[in-house]
């Protein structure tokens, strides 16, 4: 470390590698293409080079054990013998087979299958997986019982300290908290309480301290992010009780705990109060906590102040953050302070410089994890005083101020229509009654319409056709005759199959919401800024930097052309402007809310586009309104409020007589099912197929009015329903709603599934709806 710097650290970092080395070594060891040996190698290597590479840089503070092979989570359930009985392992250690087998279960059979970016495992009993906070990362979910006992299972912390080590590297080993590891824990009983193993559990991280300790570490990392959720007064106790008994029965080695994703709030008082040697904030979600902690934090506790983005790809202002720190080290004093990303720099791209395809200025504007760890060590020095950073200080101004100041990035035409959005763009000209009356007399649709969400099998000939048209192997006119033939193909056998509402099957589109950034001004996309979704599963999420124009339609085309073949219904399909948000990187420059009008302006455009066009029927996706859900109770309404009214802006300026869908695919909807009616579609499809429809109990309790199509056929797996299980579905589904509500439909698109499974499915889905009418 240089004299002149404070120390720096970086929580975390991508594992996945600058280009997906560890993805390839997974599926080529899965495969059976490689051996164990390998693949152990390889994720060697990248360890060893992303340890380098953080020292060349300047981080002084780094970190070892937050490298997975699939996730830290399972990592952990493994370390300290949360394995479940259908996995049980013999060996005293977790071996490899077993920790996968928890991963992906132990003959999964399609390994590419991927649904948006969710997880499509298949068959066998893989671990639940479920969101990381409020993330797009994907952990595996511990599975406690009564009686629960833990043991060390997994060196895995210790291993990677000592390899580490050797390599001339000290590190500061990352360990996920007890009480998080708990809190995100589940159990077959749903009465017990994980958190009653702490007093169990903690033994196991004592040892794993002692031995850490033993061998030369003096810092570890807890992750504590549970502590920015609601918590109650026992979570609260439980988190004092396992950090007092770290503190009275563990070695002499200081533990970071690191808070993120957002404010202490109401456990403010609870982390200041921990025995530890330090604590981390996420201090670009909660800049506010900097002055709290100051006032309130023990005169000897190190400060980890996470003031640079690890959520986001935008480069900061390095000149104005020093301006903002310097009077705080002044206060805490030097050695009580760390420079850190706000979280962990997992969900962060590796490195800008790969990308050759970004317009030079958008490329200046943006960080990744490599330039963030830069800009960390750089605001490190200059704040430690060190006058030699000045120029990338100015620099750093200077890009930002470049952006701010930018053309590209605002768009007269958009501020206008922005402020033009009045009450009535967000609102239906009549009530939905009235609305289901007109569309009831236009359509005539039997009882239990049959439809589907929209994609059809994106086939092993679409996908190389898509990939020889972008290398210039196949010209436009090559694959838009390619990806015709593939429509009508797909319209054609709906026709024959005897769907009521047909889809032009989506064959020209990579992926919900990239497709349509692409064509929206105000989006750029990556070409290596991978991020890790799950397991050996990465994504690219558009960057949107600039305000949302569309310059012109995007859909119409197809769907004009997918009407043409058929006399029935074709459902127009778009992805809503709050997942299209919610599976971006967003500018930070403006408020969310306000990123999502303008994206809902553009769809609302395409939706009427389509309907001068003749579309009948329009079907507007929200797969991801959910999942943007704040981790806070008291921020749901605020965002529930703007997520709506985004949909109603892009939703209600059609006639009566054109019918809105929406789809969501969820498990839940009891606590915002508000919010789902506030949106007012007249048609809803939802993912039920596994729940038994006990999801639909939301439905009713609210007495929810407009139309549902409860999905009666899981696509998550390549199982083809029998027609007998669809009907029983559907039998259950009518003792919760009114039949005049209802239609049959599956749980999502299917475009990670087969033709052969497609087939008799919806086959078999048809003469479901036909039996059911038969005895009306
Ligand atoms: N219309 C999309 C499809 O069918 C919806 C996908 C989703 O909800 N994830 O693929
Ligand atoms: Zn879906």
């Amino acid at each position: 470390m240089s004299l002149l710097s404070l120390p720096v650290a970086t929580l975390g970092t991508p594992r996945i590698g600058p280009r997906r080395e560890l993805k390839l070594a997974l599926e080529s060891y899965w495969a059976g293409k490689s051996s164990e040996q390998q693949l152990l190698e390889d994720a060697a290597g990248l360890r060893a080079a992303n340890w380098a590479r953080q020292k060349s840089i300047g981080v002084t503070v780094i970190p070892s054990n937050d490298f997975s092979l699939y996730d830290q989570v399972l990592d952990t359930s493994v370390m300290v013998g949360a394995i479940p009985e259908i996995y049980a392992s013999k060996s005293e250690l977790v071996s490899l087979k077993t920790y996968f087998a928890m991963a992906r279960g132990s003959q999964v059979d399609d390994q590419d299958a991927t649904c948006g970016d969710q997880p499509c495992g298949v068959g066998a009993p893989a671990q639940e997986m479920t969101k990381w906070f409020d993330t797009n990362y994907h952990y595996m979910v511990p599975e406690f019982h009564t009686g629960q006992t833990f043991r060390l299972c997994s060196r895995k912390p210790i291993e990677e300290y000592e390899e580490a080590k050797a390599l001339g590297f000290q590190t500061r080993p990352v360990l996920i908290g007890p009480v998080t590891f708990l809190k995100l824990g589940k159990s077959p009983d749903p009465a017990f309480q994980p958190l009653s193993l702490l007093d169990e559990l903690i033994p196991v991280y004592i040892e794993v301290l002692q031995e850490l300790a033993q061998r030369g570490a003096n810092w570890v990392q807890f992750d504590e992010p549970c502590l920015v959720l609601d918590l109650d007064e026992g979570m609260r106790k439980s988190l004092r009780h396992a950090y007092d008994r770290l503190a009275k029965e563990g070695p002499a080695i200081k533990i970071m705990v690191a808070s993120y994703f957002g404010d202490l709030g109401d456990n403010l008082h609870t982390a200041l109060s921990l025995p530890v040697a330090g604590l981390h904030l996420d201090l670009v979600r909660a800049p506010q906590l900097l002055d709290q902690i100051i006032a309130g934090g023990r005169s000897d506790l190190v400060m980890s102040l996470g003031v640079v983005d690890g959520r986001n790809v935008w480069r900061s202002n390095l000149s104005s953050l020093r301006q903002r720190l310097e009077p705080v080290i002044a206060k805490l004093g030097k050695d009580r302070v760390q420079i850190a990303p706000s979280c962990s720099l997992l969900h962060v791209p590796v490195d800008v410089g790969l990308e050759t395809g970004l317009a030079s200025d958008v490329k200046s504007w943006l960080a990744f994890a490599v330039q963030k760890m830069r800009e960390l060590a750089i605001l490190a020095r200059a704040l430690a005083g060190d006058q030699n950073v000045a120029p990338a200080l100015a620099e750093s101004e200077c890009a930002a101020t470049v952006r701010q100041t930018s053309p590209k990035i605002r768009d007269a035409n958009v501020a206008v229509r922005m402020k033009a959005i009045d009450q009535t763009m967000r609102r239906r000209a009549s009530p939905f009654a009235r609305r289901a009356e007109i569309q009831s007399n236009r359509f005539g649709l039997p009882p239990f319409p049959t439809t589907t969400i929209g994609s059809f099998p994106q086939t092993t000939e679409v996908r190389n056709a898509r990939a020889a048209h972008a290398r210039g192997a196949m010209s436009d006119e090559q694959y838009d005759r390619f990806l015709k033939e593939e429509t009508a193909r797909a319209v054609h056998w709906q026709e024959d199959i005897g769907l009521d509402v047909l889809v032009h099957g989506e064959f020209e589109r990579n992926d919900m919401v990239q497709y349509f950034g692409e064509h929206l001004a105000g989006f750029a996309f990556t070409r290596n800024g991978w991020v890790q979704s799950y397991g050996s599963r990465c994504v690219r999420p558009p960057i949107l930097f600039g305000d949302v124009v569309r310059s012109k339609p995007i859909t119409v085309g197809w769907w004009c052309y997918a009407q043409s073949l058929t006399r029935k219904p074709m459902k127009a399909m778009l992805t809503g402007p709050v997942t299209i948000l919610n599976w971006s990187f967003v500018r930070d420059d403006i408020p969310r809310s306000e990123v999502c009008r303008q994206i809902a302006l553009a769809i609302r455009d395409e939706v009427r586009d389509l309907e001068n066009a003749g579309a009948t029927m329009i079907q507007i996706d929200e797969a991801a309104l959910r999942e943007g859900l704040p981790l806070r109770r008291s921020e749901w309404t605020a965002y529930l409020d703007w997520a709506v009214d985004c949909f109603r802006i892009c939703s209600s300026g059609v006639a009566d007589q054109t019918q809105i869908h929406t789809h969501m695919c969820y498990s839940e909807f009891n606590d915002i099912i508000g919010a789902i009616a506030a949106m007012d579609a007249d048609v809803i499809s939802i993912e039920t197929s596994r729940s038994k429809m006990e999801l639909l109990d939301a439905f009713r309790n609210y007495e929810y009015p407009n139309q549902i199509g409860p999905g009666v056929y899981d696509i998550h797996s390549p199982r083809v329903p029998e027609m007998g299980e669809m009907k029983e579905l559907m039998a259950l589904a009518r003792t919760r709603l009114h039949d005049s509500q209802l239609w049959i439909n599956p749980d999502c698109g299917l475009k990670t599934r087969k033709w052969e499974e497609v087939r008799p499915a919806l086959a078999n889905m048809v003469a479901a709806a036909r039996e059911l009418r038969a005895s009306f």
